[in-house]
């Protein structure tokens, strides 16, 4: 339904409502006042009639009666007349003679009397308290009732009228409403179909030019806004060109493609942003693929390598295993998970008896191992007869690298170096010890020859031969005793660290050098503190090999000066806050600083081909270190110090220590 139609009948429905209430209203107050007109009418008539008729009744004059009704009847309004008796035996009557036939009833309201047109009342003829009759009268309602309807007519026909007019005024109305309304609808519908451009008429002032103003303004800001979002649309349609061509850079970079130019670098919008990180994504996949590379290549370097490598993550989780460890350690690590840490691997190969040193107490012994300084070398035998020279190494942000290398070989070769090289100083010292077993030998030749006189010349004096062959016994005795140090020394190291005492130890091999260093003019002293036993842990045989070395070192430098003789210093200090120190001293003239860093290094000697091997300072050097110390040297006074500095055994030793008289 339209809005102009709705208008016109909304309008109409009004008007029609308030007209009929009009009418309404109008018809009952004009209805109320001629019926109550007519009602006293009525009752003046009546009571006008029972004066002029009151004698009559009395006198029962019905010819006066009759004459008076027949004059009353004169009035058009009066329909019938009758005058009864107080019996109701009727007097007299006149008028309309279908309302005299129908028996009387007073009306008690208009709207009976409205029935037959007449309106019937009645009225007793009383005088002085007396009633001689009753009149009854019939009072046509006609005319009111035409005046009622004429009132009726005039008010329909104004009522017609104020609502065609309203009718006429709606439809005007309704009609300016919606041509004003088509217009924005048909605005609408431009705009619903893009067309942002249209504008539409504004006609008058009103608010609904108001409306329209504002829809064109609306309009105007739609198709600036779409122009806006237009361009924009534009830019990131081109943004998503490049964009587009960028990812694919980045997808041809991710999967390694060689040659992929990145355009766009120079822009200085989000797309340069974008192409410039993309450069920097290419650099990072060069970057990490050639780190690839690079693990690739230090993995099968490792992988290479004789020596076993492994390595922990700062958590402890294994990150890498080269060749040599896997293959070396198959056995136990098959009875390990993917992601074993160091301490479950020691504590399966404990549980293997891999590790031999571990002993009973392998829990503390593992402990040992975690818990080992960075970058010391440990040496740990591996069941069931292979020695591997271990080092844990912290990394920074890696974690540790464990690495082991398998020494057996070489300590057998080093044990029959130092075997060959103690033949060799036994050979050196013969000369020193056959004049130190010739003075012994001498001295009992010297005791025999002198008993055999005696026996010639029949003196048998008891005390003289007992005192003969007592210094026989001591001087026995003496040589004895150098050959002892000489079988010793000659005895195979065995590889086992015991507890021994550096005070015997430093004694004994001053006692067997002695005799050699003074056949050159070398004498050799020892200071040894006056308390103490100054225990190590270590193989003694080859520690005494490291002492003999250095003294012949000394004995070499002093020999090599002009001039002969020089002297030999020993000295010795137990339990300093450094452990015990020993330090050997010579007045040979030093070491050359330009080969002080190279002294400890294998095959490096300044003696004479055939002389010198330069094995003797290297070898030392390991034995002190696997004995927990360290031998360093340094120049003082008149020539080279060597200063060797032990841990002190928390071992005490008992009567049991093998000593050198029980051999
Ligand atoms: P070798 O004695 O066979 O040369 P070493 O390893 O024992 O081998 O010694 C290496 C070198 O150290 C010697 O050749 C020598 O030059 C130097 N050296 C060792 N001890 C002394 C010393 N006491 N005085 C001066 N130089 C020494």
């Amino acid at each position: 339904m339209s809005f102009r139609l709705k208008t016109i009948l909304g309008i109409a429905m009004i008007e029609l409502t308030v007209m009929a209430l009009l009418i309404a209203i109008n018809q009952f107050a004009l209805g109320g006042s001629a019926t109550a007109q007519l009602y006293q009418r009525a009752e003046s008539t009546a009571r006008v009639f029972s004066n002029a008729v009151s004698d009559a009744v009395i006198a029962t004059d019905l010819a006066t009666l009759d004459a008076t009704i027949e004059t009353a009847l004169g009035s058009e309004e009066l329909t019938y007349l009758r005058v009864r008796s107080p019996d109701g035996i009727v007097l007299s009557e006149g008028g309309a003679a279908d309302a005299l036939a129908v028996p009387f009833q007073r009306d008690a309201s208009f709207d009976t009397a409205r029935t037959d047109h007449v309106i019937d009342i009645d009225l007793a003829i009383t005088v002085e308290g007396t009633t001689f009759g009753v009149i009854e009268l019939g009072l046509s309602t006609l005319a009111v009732e035409e005046e009622i309807a004429a009132a009726l007519r005039w008010n329909v026909i104004v009522a017609m009228i104020g609502m065609s007019l309203v009718a006429v005024f709606g439809y005007g109305l309704g009609s300016i409403l919606t041509h004003q309304l088509s217009g924005l609808r048909q605005g609408a519908r431009e705009i619903a179909t893009g067309n942002l451009e249209c504008q539409i008429r504004v006609r008058g002032g009103d608010e609904l030019a108001d409306t329209a103003l504002c829809f064109n303004e609306m309009a105007r800001t739609l198709s600036q806004d779409r122009a806006v979002l237009q361009s924009q649309r534009n830019t990131l349609l081109a943004k998503k060109e490049r964009v587009g061509v960028i990812v694919d850079c980045m997808r041809q970079i991710s999967k390694n493609e060689d040659g992929v130019t990145v355009p766009d670098t120079d822009r200085s919008d989000e797309i340069g942003d974008m192409a410039r990180a993309t450069v920097v994504f290419q650099n990072a996949m060069q970057a990490v693929e050639q780190a690839r590379h690079e693990q690739q290549r230090l993995i099968s370097a490792f992988d290479q390598l004789d020596e076993q490598v492994a390595i922990f993550g700062t958590t402890g989780e294994v990150l890498f295993l080269n060749r040599a460890f896997r293959a070396f350690n198959q056995p136990i690590l098959e009875t390990l998970p993917e992601d074993f840490t160091l301490e479950l691997f020691l504590q399966a190969g404990c549980a293997a008896d891999a590790f031999p040193d571990a002993g009973t107490n392998q829990a503390v012994w593992i402990k040992d191992q975690l818990a080992r300084e960075h970058g010391t070398p440990q040496e740990i035998k591996r069941a069931p007869d292979r020695i591997l020279l271990t080092v844990q190494t912290d990394v920074d942000g890696v974690g540790v690298v464990w690495s082991a290398q398998d020494v057996t070989e070489l300590r057998h070769n080093e044990h029959q170096l130092i075997q060959a090289s103690k033949m060799a100083t036994l050979g050196e010292m013969a000369t020193g010890i056959a004049h130190e077993l010739n003075q012994p030998l001498g001295v009992i030749r010297m005791a025999a020859s002198n008993c055999v006189k005696r026996i010639e010349k029949d003196k048998f004096d008891a005390e003289y031969f007992k005192a003969k062959l007592l210094r026989m016994g001591e001087q026995t005795e003496r040589a004895s005793q150098i050959i002892n140090h000489m079988r010793v020394f000659g005895r195979k190291a065995e590889g086992t660290m015991e507890p021994f005492d550096l005070r015997a130890s430093l004694t004994e091999m001053v006692t067997l050098a002695r005799a050699q260093l003074q056949t050159l003019d070398v004498s050799l002293k020892l200071s040894l503190p006056e308390a103490g036993d100054g225990t190590v842990m270590g193989e003694k045989v080859i520690f005494e090999q490291v002492l003999l070395n250095l003294f012949s070192n000394a004995r070499d430098a002093i020999d090599a000066q002009e001039g002969r003789g020089g002297t030999v210093q020993v000295e010795a200090k137990f339990d300093t806050p450094d452990g015990h120190v020993l330090r050997i001293m010579d007045s040979g003239g030093g070491i050359p600083d330009s080969v002080l860093d190279k002294l400890f290094e294998p095959f490096f000697t300044t003696k004479e081909p055939g002389k010198g091997t330069g094995l003797g300072l290297s070898i030392s050097f390991g034995t002190i270190r696997d004995m927990g110390g360290l031998i360093t040297a340094h120049n003082a006074g008149e020539g080279a110090c060597f200063t060797i500095t032990l841990p002190a055994a928390q071992v005490a030793l008992g009567d049991e220590t093998p000593a050198i008289a029980a051999e």
